[in-house]
C-alpha cells in the first residue's frame, strides 16, 4: 500500500504548532483578515520576490480576482493552455471573456509559446501561462511582443519553483496567482490562495475586487465578490511557510529516486520523464508519460498503490466549452498527454521503501 498523498504525515510534526496557531486566532476572536492575513502577505510577498501579496480565498478565486482587476470581460479573448487544471480556463470565462485554447509544447506539457506568440490576435488582451506540475513557463516572451498585454501566472502549482535565472514563480509576470489547497506544494487545512504583483496599484485593485469593490464601506465604485482568505488559514500558513523549500527538496529527492529505480523501463521506450526546463522544479505532481497507461493504472490500483491521472481530457474540448468550437484534434499535443500521462506518489514524507514498491510494480508490469 502506497499512497498517492498523505498530508497527515507532513502535518504531524507540526501537529502542536498548527495547535497553537488555532488556538491564538480562537482566543484573539477576530476571524476574518486582520494581523494573521497581513504578515502572511508580507512573508509571502518576500518569498516569492514581489513587492505585494493579497490574500484570498482559493486559487481559482486568485485567477478571478486578478482578471477581474485587470478588466478582462466580453469581448475580449485571454490565451490559456489547453492542458491544465479547469479553473484556469473556467476563471477567465466566468469575467465573460472567452478563453482561446493553445496547444502545449509535446514534451515539457508547458503552454507552447511559439504558438501562443501565433495566436496573439488584436482582440487578445492577455495570457494565463501555468507552472504545470511544479516548474516554470514562459513569462516573458509575451509582453516583450505585445507589451499592452497583461500576463498572470498560474502558479498554483509551482509554490517555490524558480526560473533559470533564479526568479522565482509568480514574480515575473503581471501577476502570480496561488492556491493553498492541502495538497499544493503550500498548502493550508482548507481552502486559501494569494495574489502576488511587483504593481501597487494593481495590488490595490484585487483587494477591493477581493471585499465586493468595496472602498469606502457600503461604497462600489468596481464590482467584486467575497474572496478574502481567512484569518485562521493564514495563522496555519505561517506555521507551515518555513518549510517550503526542505518539502521542495524532498519532492525532487522522490524524482531522482524514481529516475534511478525506473532506468529499464526508460530504455525499453515504456516509459518517459517530462524534460525538465532550466530552473527550480518543484514536482507538485510527479506526471510520467507510459504506453498502455490505463492497463498500468489498473495494475496499481490493484496492489494498492495510489496513482492518478493529470489530466484525463483537454480544456479546449469540454462541454462547457462547446460554442466556442474547439474540435478534437486542435490541440493535438494536450490531446496526446491526457491518454499517456500517469501522476506517482509523490510528497513529503514518501519514504525509499515505497519508492522501492512503486517502481518495482511498475518495472513487473513492463516485465522489466
Ligand atoms: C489547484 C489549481 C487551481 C485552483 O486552485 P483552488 O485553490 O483549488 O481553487 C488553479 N490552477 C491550477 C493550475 C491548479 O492546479
Amino acid at each position: 500500500m502506497v499512497p498517492f498523498f498523505d498530508t497527515k504525515r507532513m502535518h504531524a510534526p507540526l501537529a502542536d504548532a498548527l495547535r497553537g496557531a488555532f488556538d491564538r486566532v480562537l482566543n484573539e476572536g477576530a476571524y476574518i483578515l486582520g494581523p494573521d492575513v497581513a504578515a502572511f502577505e508580507k512573508e509571502w510577498a518576500a518569498t516569492v520576490g514581489t513587492a505585494h501579496a493579497v490574500g484570498v480565498s482559493s486559487g481559482s478565486d486568485s485567477l478571478l480576482a486578478t482578471l477581474m482587476a485587470l478588466g478582462a470581460g466580453p469581448g475580449q479573448r485571454v490565451v490559456v493552455p489547453a492542458f491544465t487544471f479547469f479553473a484556469t480556463a473556467g476563471s477567465v470565462w466566468r469575467t465573460g471573456a472567452h478563453p482561446l485554447f493553445v496547444d502545449v509544447h509535446p514534451e515539457t506539457l508547458l503552454l507552447d509559446t511559439d504558438a501562443a506568440l501565433d495566436a496573439l490576435a488584436p482582440d487578445v488582451s492577455g495570457v494565463v501561462t501555468v507552472h504545470l506540475f511544479g516548474q516554470m513557463a514562459e513569462v516573458l516572451a509575451y509582453r516583450e511582443k505585445r507589451p499592452d498585454l497583461w500576463v498572470i501566472e498560474d502558479a498554483a502549482q509551482a509554490h517555490g519553483a524558480a526560473d533559470g535565472e533564479g526568479r522565482r514563480a509568480g514574480s515575473v509576470g503581471t501577476a502570480g496567482c496561488f492556491s493553498f489547497f492541502p495538497t499544493k506544494p503550500l498548502g493550508t487545512l482548507g481552502d486559501g490562495g494569494a495574489v502576488t504583483t511587483q504593481d501597487p496599484a494593481l495590488a490595490q485593485r484585487v483587494r477591493l475586487v477581493r471585499q465586493h469593490g468595496s472602498h469606502p464601506k457600503f461604497h462600489h465604485e468596481i464590482m467584486g465578490g467575497n474572496f478574502r482568505l481567512d484569518t485562521l488559514h493564514a495563522a496555519l500558513l505561517r506555521v507551515k511557510l518555513p518549510h517550503l523549500d526542505a518539502w521542495g527538496d524532498s519532492r525532487r529527492a522522490v524524482h531522482a529516486a524514481y529516475v534511478e529505480r525506473l532506468g529499464a523501463v526508460v530504455e525499453s521506450g515504456d516509459l518517459r520523464f517530462i524534460p525538465e526546463v532550466p530552473g527550480l522544479h518543484v514536482y507538485h505532481q510527479h506526471v510520467v508519460r507510459v504506453a498502455r497507461r490505463d492497463a498500468l493504472l489498473e495494475a496499481l490500483s490493484r496492489q494498492g498503490i495510489g496513482a492518478a491521472v493529470y489530466y484525463p481530457e483537454p480544456l479546449h474540448v469540454q462541454p462547457c466549452f462547446a460554442e466556442l468550437g474547439y474540435r478534437a484534434g486542435s490541440c493535438p499535443n494536450a490531446e496526446a498527454a491526457c491518454l499517456d500521462s500517469l501522476a506517482l506518489p509523490c510528497f513529503p514524507g514518501l519514504t525509499l521503501a515505497e519508492i522501492d514498491e512503486v517502481s518495482g510494480a511498475i518495472r513487473a508490469f513492463y516485465g522489466r
